[in-house]
């Protein structure tokens, strides 16, 4: 690896990368077992003894007041071991940029609880609302006091277990996107029901629900930024989470990637290591100069969104949506690869590299499908980006 880090980046990824290598096996253990089970708990425990659930949490408020660049590192050395797991850092990053905004009292109030151990749901997605989020249908009516919020929510991630909602809503049903408006609430207000997780191909350690919103009575104050103002907000989030799925496609692709390496140095075919057939040489370049190139990229990216103070910026989410599906489509590639040389081995699961290829198709998705980050950036290069 040419190092482009300084020496404190290179001691969070050596610290990042032997916690990865101690939680893999509670990672290979939670990915078989029923969601939120002990070898979880236990895994998302040494992520906040790490201190990385509470990276972008401000350090006046005892979080870790991190760079982008140091979130990058991090997620990027534990989606070596586990997909799922890196995101459930970059779940809470962006929910403390969104929290970040809210009225002093409650973002005091939600950093201290996130610091003693409370995770954080983000509600958005509905039914008839992924892609095309202005067409969400749950509402938040001016009610005395207050808001009153309906509606269903179709993939919120770690719902079974948060305690912190951030739930976008309609307050001006007849305005579309600009309609939308951002709310942060505590699980202990009644109206919030949530189902089992799904039963997911990837990101096991991520799981995912659907939420009922049955008339959510909420204060003011519970309002983030001002009304309508939802979608922007979101984009803050949602550009640090499109940085975040980046990391993670890297890291998959080079847990994969070490794997295989390492597996055809030792395996012999035909009188040979597996790594003297041309061949394999060829699939390992590949693999090597992807990896290598999409590290580029990614740093490049969080320095610059970092340096841009403008999180929600047009520069900004081009290039978190141009990085997010370059790397995710690289990671899914490479881990094919992985697989691939590993032959039989590479399909069983005491071998990892099959749960890094489904974590990896995953990242294709969340956060918002490849589709819409390739429209994203060709929309702005139709509109004269980058000037
Ligand atoms: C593991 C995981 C965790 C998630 N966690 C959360 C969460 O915590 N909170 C939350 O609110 N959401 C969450 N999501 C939802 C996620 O953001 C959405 O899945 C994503 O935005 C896509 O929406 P959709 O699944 O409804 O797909 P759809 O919008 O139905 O799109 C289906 C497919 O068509 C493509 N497509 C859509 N429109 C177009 C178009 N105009 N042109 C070409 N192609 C198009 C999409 O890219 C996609 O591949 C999560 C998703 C996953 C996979």
């Amino acid at each position: 690896m040419i190092d482009q880090l300084g020496p404190a980046d290179v001691l969070l990824r050596e610290r990042a990368r032997s916690v990865a290598d101690e939680i893999r096996d509670l990672a290979r253990q939670a990915d078989g077992a029923a969601p939120y089970g002990d070898a979880w708990q236990k895994a998302i425990r040494t992520l906040r003894d790490q201190g990385w659930l509470s990276m972008l949490i401000p350090s006046q408020y005892g979080g870790g007041g991190s760079n982008l660049l140091s979130l990058v590192i991090v997620q990027e050395q534990l989606a070596r071991v586990d997909g799922g797991l890196a995101n459930c850092i970059s779940h809470e990053a962006c929910s403390a940029v969104a929290i970040n905004r809210a009225r002093e009292d409650l973002r005091k109030e939600c950093f201290e609880r996130m610091l003693r151990g409370s995770l954080t749901c983000i509600a958005i997605t509905e039914p008839d609302a992924g892609s095309d989020i202005g067409a969400m249908s749950t509402t938040a009516e001016a009610v005395e006091d207050g808001y009153a919020i309906s509606g269903e929510k179709a993939v919120a991630s770690l719902a079974g277990v948060a305690d912190i909602f951030l739930i976008w809503a309609k307050t001006d049903p007849s305005a579309g996107t600009k309609g939308v408006s951002t709310f942060l609430t505590t699980r202990e207000h009644p109206g919030i029901e949530v189902s089992e997780p799904f039963d997911s191909l990837g990101f096991r350690q991520l799981p995912h629900h659907r939420i009922v919103l049955d008339d959510l009575h909420i204060p003011s104050e519970a309002l983030i930024g001002a009304e309508g103002k939802g979608l922007r907000l979101f984009a803050e989030a949602l550009n640090v989470g499109r940085l975040g799925v980046c990391a993670q496609a890297l890291g998959l692709a080079l847990g994969a990637y070490e794997k295989a390496l390492a597996f055809a140095r030792e395996r012999r075919t035909f009188g040979k290591r597996l790594v003297e057939h041309q061949a394999i040489q060829f699939k390992l370049a590949d693999m090597f100069m992807a990896i290598e190139s999409v590290r580029a990229f990614a740093y490049e990216v969080a320095r610059f969104m970092e340096a841009s103070q403008d999180l929600g910026g047009k520069p900004t989410g081009v290039y978190a949506a141009a990085v997010k599906a370059y790397a995710s489509d690289m990671s899914v590639r490479i881990t094919g690869e992985a697989v691939q040389i590993l032959g039989a081995r590479g399909l069983w699961k005491s071998n990892d590299v099959e749960r890094l290829f489904r974590d990896a198709k995953v990242t294709q998705i969340v956060d918002g499908g490849n589709e819409l980050m390739r429209i994203r950036v060709g929309e702005a290069l139709a509109n004269g980006f980058p000037r």
